[in-house]
């Protein structure tokens, strides 16, 4: 939800060109998504036997970003793509509900990062999040993120005259704060909201506490609003997938191809999948970590230890992501939240945090409202039956509204971990990272697999590809 900790944070936007961008047209703003290549079903044109430059596997942001690039430098570039639409992870669904949703990703981390050049080039209109509210139980005060408030510990701060000690070696955050006395009902609102985007503080380490905890000593007599920052989260309107139109545009691209096997030498590739095979000199592997540390692909001969052991270490964390749809903006005039609320969470409910997916939609007179949990507290939701799940999203609303006749016209879930070409949501805070970039034999790059975020997935494509481009410029 909230931008997480990254592989690859370096910004390149020119991985797009105004010619790719006037190649979309209209279709990009009225939020239609073309696919070049094959079109799902299709036959795949017979001219695809050809030797490729590069093959890249994935159409998520990982390897669209990898595959404008080379086909940007003029490199004969093929995109193999399992499902029968594009984008992975970022799902924009424009049929279950009154407007788009997004199934998965939602928010644009900020106007720095590379993707936003996709969304000022394109025109789109974004949203804000600026009201952002939460309390620890439905009977404590709501504060907002934006006010020291929320850095403040609700029973008083206290108070360490040898100073703060230091986490230990392997303690857990909910040790660490036992120990240095801060019980859950003493949390920051800003401290409670961790758990929420990571993991729960019986497993978080110690470290990913400690600066939250030490704003909160250092701002205890300050109040009311903090300084504004450039970074802020902001809502595709129309649906998020609207940003891939740029980096799709006219590449051959074949749908439903599920790469199984690749036969690799340097110099050279065999990718074998369910759509035929395809050669190439090199190759962008574009792919989830869960379905690499899956072994749903296999290298011929096999990937070097070091590498298959990183796969392995990837670790993806539980997300809950429940989508209600009501008919009817649900907070009343006498609410102390505005109406055109962004996030609302009590922390002792599960699942805690409420955002607003349909705030700044124009002429829409619903409310789509996403109930959101990462880790062992999602897991645990994710285990319900499904109508249970919408159940105790449901329960959170109807408390935060003070309205418990409340009723959603629609609802909408999705375990990504039982998706087959993804195999989890995103990485958790233990994926190991090292060393999973390095190419093989020049010939084969990597892509995506631990990014959590649109843009770096993006940014990590795009240095695949200009690694892929050195490679075929020695050739
Ligand atoms: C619920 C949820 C919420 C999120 N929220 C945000 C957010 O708000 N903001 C944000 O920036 N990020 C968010 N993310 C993270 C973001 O979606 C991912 O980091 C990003 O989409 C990953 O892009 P990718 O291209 O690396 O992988 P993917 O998008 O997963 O793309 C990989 C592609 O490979 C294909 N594939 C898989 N197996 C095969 C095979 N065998 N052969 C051929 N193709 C195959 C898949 O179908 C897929 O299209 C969220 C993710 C989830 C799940």
């Amino acid at each position: 939800m909230n931008e997480r900790s990254e592989i690859d944070s370096t910004d390149h936007t020119h991985g797009v060109t105004r010619r790719t961008i006037l190649g979309v047209g209209a279709a990009g703003a009225a939020g239609v998504l073309l696919t070049a290549g094959a079109r799902p079903g299709a036959a795949v044109p017979a001219s695809y036997n050809r030797m490729w430059d590069t093959i890249v596997i994935g159409a998520g942001a990982s390897g669209l970003g990898a595959a404008r690039v080379l086909a940007d430098a003029g490199k004969r570039v093929l995109v193999l793509e399992a499902r029968d639409r594009i984008g992975g992870r970022m799902w924009t669904d424009r049929t279950s509900m009154g407007i788009p949703i997004e199934r998965g990703a939602e928010l644009v981390h900020g106007t720095t990062v590379s993707t936003w050049g996709l969304i000022n080039q394109l025109g789109l209109a974004t949203h804000r999040q600026t009201e952002i509210h939460s309390r620890l139980t439905p009977t404590t005060p709501w504060t907002n993120a934006f006010d020291f408030e929320s850095l403040h510990f609700p029973l008083g701060a206290p108070s360490y005259p040898n100073g703060l000690p230091d986490p230990v070696d392997g303690e857990t955050a909910l040790a660490w704060l036992e120990r240095v006395g801060i019980p859950p009902e003493n949390y920051s609102t800003a401290l409670a909201a961790i758990e929420v985007d990571s993991e729960q503080f019986d497993v978080l380490p110690a470290w990913f506490v400690v600066d939250t905890v030490v704003a909160g000593l250092e701002t205890q007599d300050l109040s009311g609003p903090m300084p504004p920052e450039e970074y802020g989260d902001y809502r595709v309107i129309g649906g998020y997938n609207q940003v891939l139109q740029p980096l799709v545009a006219g590449l051959p691209l074949v749908h439903g191809a599920r790469v199984h096997t690749v036969e690799h030498r340097a110099g050279r590739v065999d990718v074998h999948s369910s759509a035929g095979s395809f050669k190439a000199k090199t190759l962008v592997v574009a792919l989830p970590g869960g379905v690499l540390k899956h072994g749903d692909i296999a290298f011929d001969p096999p990937l070097p230890a070091d590498k298959r052991d990183g796969f392995q270490e990837i670790e993806y964390l539980p997300v809950f992501k429940g989508i209600l749809e009501f008919a009817h903006p649900v907070l009343p005039e006498d609410h102390p939240l505005p109406r055109a609320w962004d996030i609302m969470t009590t922390f002792s409910k599960n699942p805690p945090s409420l955002w607003n997916g349909s705030v700044g939609t124009p002429g829409y007179g619903g409310e789509v409202i996403v109930a959101w949990m990462t880790g062992g507290k999602a897991q645990e939701l994710l285990d319900l039956p499904e109508a249970e799940r919408f159940q105790a999203a449901l329960d959170n609303i109807r408390t935060a509204v003070g309205d418990q006749g409340l009723q959603y016209v629609n609802a909408s879930t999705y375990d990504w971990s039982k998706d087959e070409f993804a195999r989890g949501a995103y990485p958790g805070p233990f994926s190991r990272r090292n060393g999973l970039n390095a190419p093989i034999d020049g010939t084969i790059f990597w892509a995506g697999m631990v990014t959590s975020t649109i843009h770096s997935s993006r940014n990590s494509g795009v240095a695949a590809a200009n690694a892929t481009l050195a490679a075929l410029a020695l050739r």
